[in-house]
C-alpha cells in the first residue's frame, strides 16, 4: 500500500518513524515543509527535512528531537570567539550536509534533487520530497511586525502573540517533482501530528498540492498534535489558543475542513469527537504519544484502518 504523508520536522519524523514499524518503508512518501528554511552564515538551512533525514536515518539525536547524534559545536564556538551570530545553532556535523546542499542549489540543482541526493548517501528508504523547489518562506505577523519564522521562533523566542501566519512566495510555488505524482499514488495520505499552522500550512498552501488533495478526501487522515487540549512540544497550543480560538478537536478539524476525512485524536480529547463529527470529519480515538511503542502502534493501526483491507 503506497501512503504519502505530509510532515513538518520534530513530530512529523516521529510518526513517519512509527509508520515504518509497521508498513515497508519503500512505500512511504514524506511530503515535507519548506516553509522554515533560511540561510544562516551564508549556508541554505531547511530545519524539517533535515530533521526527518537525520531522525529517519538513524544518524538523529533522538532526546534533542533535531540535529545529530553525537553532535559537536566547535565552528559555533569559533564564530562566537569572532563576533558571528549564533542564534540559530549549527554543530559541526549538521555544518558538513549544509554545506553540500548550499554548494548545489548554487550550481542551480533543485533542493528536490539535492535532497534525494541526500538521502540516498545516508541510506533513507523512505521517499523524502520538500513541498516545493520554489522559494516559501512562513512569516508571522505579530505585535512587533512581521518577522521571518525562525526570528519569531529562535531569535525572539517565541514571545510575540501571532495574529496571523502568511506564506510568502506560496502563490507562484509549484509542487517539487514527484508530489502530485506521490498524492495521486497513494492508497491513504496522512497529515502527521505536525504542527497546522507552521508546517502543514505551508505545504498546503502551494496550491497545486490542496487542489490534488481535495480530490482525495476520502483517503486522507490527519492525526492531531494536541493531547489533552496541549502540543506535546513547540507552539502549537499557544496558537491555536491565539490563531484558532481553542485547543479542542475542534479547532484542529477547523485547520483541515474540506480536506480531511477523518482526524485522529487522542483518548485524553475524546470529548471533542462530536464536535468533529458535526464537521462532516470521521473522528478516531486512540492513544497517540509516541513515545510510548504501545501507543504508536495503535496510531497508526488506526491511520491505517482508514483503507478497506484488499486482497
Ligand atoms: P517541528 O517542525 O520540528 O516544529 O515539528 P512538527 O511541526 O512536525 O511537530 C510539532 C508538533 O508535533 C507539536 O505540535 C507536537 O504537539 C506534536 N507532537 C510531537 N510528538 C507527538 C506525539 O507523540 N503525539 C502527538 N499526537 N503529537 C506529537
Ligand atoms: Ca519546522
Amino acid at each position: 500500500m503506497k501512503i504519502a504523508v505530509l510532515a513538518g520536522g520534530v513530530g512529523g519524523a516521529r510518526f513517519v518513524r512509527a509508520l515504518t514499524e509497521v508498513v515497508d518503508p519503500r512505500d512511504v512518501t514524506v511530503i515535507a515543509n519548506v516553509g522554515d528554511d533560511l540561510e544562516v552564515h551564508g549556508l541554505h538551512v531547511s530545519p524539517d527535512l533535515d530533521t526527518l533525514l537525520y531522525t529517519l536515518s538513524g544518524l538523529g539525536d533522538d532526546e534533542r528531537g533535531w540535529g545529530r547524534a553525537g553532535e559537536t559545536w566547535n565552528a559555533s564556538e569559533t564564530i562566537e570567539l569572532l563576533g558571528g551570530e549564533t542564534w540559530f545553532q549549527l554543530g559541526d556535523r549538521d555544518i558538513g550536509l549544509h554545506l553540500v546542499r548550499t554548494e548545489a542549489l548554487s550550481r542551480g540543482e533543485p533542493l528536490s534533487a539535492v535532497t534525494a541526493r541526500l538521502a540516498r548517501s545516508v541510506g533513507l528508504v523512505v521517499t523524502l520530497l520538500p513541498a516545493t523547489d520554489d522559494r516559501l518562506r512562513t512569516r508571522m505577523r505579530t505585535p512587533a511586525g512581521e518577522l521571518d519564522f525562525q526570528d519569531w521562533f529562535v531569535a525572539r523566542g517565541q514571545r510575540d502573540r501571532v495574529n496571523e501566519v502568511v506564506y510568502e512566495g506560496a502563490e507562484a510555488a509549484r509542487a517539487a517533482p514527484g508530489v502530485l505524482e506521490a498524492l495521486e499514488e497513494a492508497e491513504l495520505i496522512a497529515i502527521a501530528p505536525s504542527n497546522p499552522f507552521v508546517s502543514i500550512g505551508p505545504i498546503l498552501a502551494v496550491r497545486a498540492i490542496s487542489e490534488a488533495l481535495e480530490r482525495r478526501r476520502d483517503r486522507l487522515v490527519a492525526v492531531s498534535p494536541l493531547i489533552g487540549g496541549r502540543a506535546v512540544k513547540g507552539p502549537a497550543g499557544a496558537m491555536f489558543a491565539s490563531l484558532a480560538g481553542g485547543t479542542g478537536p475542534a479547532q484542529v478539524t477547523d485547520c483541515y475542513k474540506g480536506l480531511i476525512g477523518a482526524l485522529v485524536l487522542d483518548e485524553a480529547d475524546a470529548d471533542g469527537v462530536d464536535a468533529v463529527a458535526e464537521r462532516g470529519v470521521r473522528p478516531l480515538v486512540t492513544r497517540t504519544l509516541m513515545s510510548e511503542p504501545d501507543a504508536r502502534r495503535a496510531l497508526v493501526e488506526t491511520v491505517l484502518g482508514l483503507v478497506p483491507a484488499t486482497t
